[in-house]
């Protein structure tokens, strides 16, 4: 990734002192395939500031259960981000840290494409896969249960800006996207 000299690089010590986590988008143990792999998970630009229960429960919780499916012979694919500005952490509310260098971001998403195991992944997502989308409040008062924050993948496209799913056809996203998971939670 190319890195513009003036850009300010982000250093671990930044997050001290605000209340907020040092947040994996990519948790490390999703990599632990390699040293390589999972050294990379922490890098700074892996992180944000999370508020510590919505990373250590709320999150935490979901990625234990996806890693659970997968366990049982799923494969998933995990996209999330965050948007907006100002969280509350373990000490308070906060726009920035890092002496402004840094957004804390208002809300944490993530969504989960669940598989069986196979190939040609694409083309086997259909309108009853499971979608898991949640899009959690970056707020230390976070409910531990992520199942409580499930909502469609259309609602997180509106919020956040962006098109998820785009490598499906459209008609398939159209499906996938608007319905919100009612499956198990842990
Ligand atoms: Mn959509
Ligand atoms: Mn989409």
């Amino acid at each position: 990734m190319p890195v513009r000299s003036s850009w300010y690089q982000v250093k671990p010590s930044d997050y001290s002192g605000y209340g907020f986590d040092r947040g994996h988008h990519c948790p490390s143990a999703d990599r632990n395939g390699s040293v390589a792999d999972n050294s990379a998970t922490f890098l700074m630009s892996n992180m944000m500031p999370q508020a510590p229960n919505n990373n250590q429960q709320t999150c935490a919780n979901l990625e234990e259960y996806t890693r659970s499916l997968v366990d049982a012979g799923q494969e998933v694919y995990v996209i999330c981000g965050s948007y907006g500005k100002g969280g509350t952490g373990s000490m308070g509310y906060q726009t920035t840290i890092a002496g402004g260098k840094v957004t804390v971001p208002a809300r944490c998403w993530k969504v989960v494409v669940v598989l069986p195991t196979g190939s040609n992944d694409v083309s086997r997502i259909t309108a009853n896969t499971r979608v898991i989308a949640i899009n959690t409040p970056n707020d230390n008062a976070v409910s531990s249960s992520w199942g409580n924050y499930r909502t469609s993948v259309d609602a997180i496209e509106a919020a956040s800006g962006l098109d998820l799913l785009s490598a499906l056809p459209l008609s398939v996203q159209n499906m996938v996207e608007a319905k919100t998971d009612t499956g198990p939670s842990n």
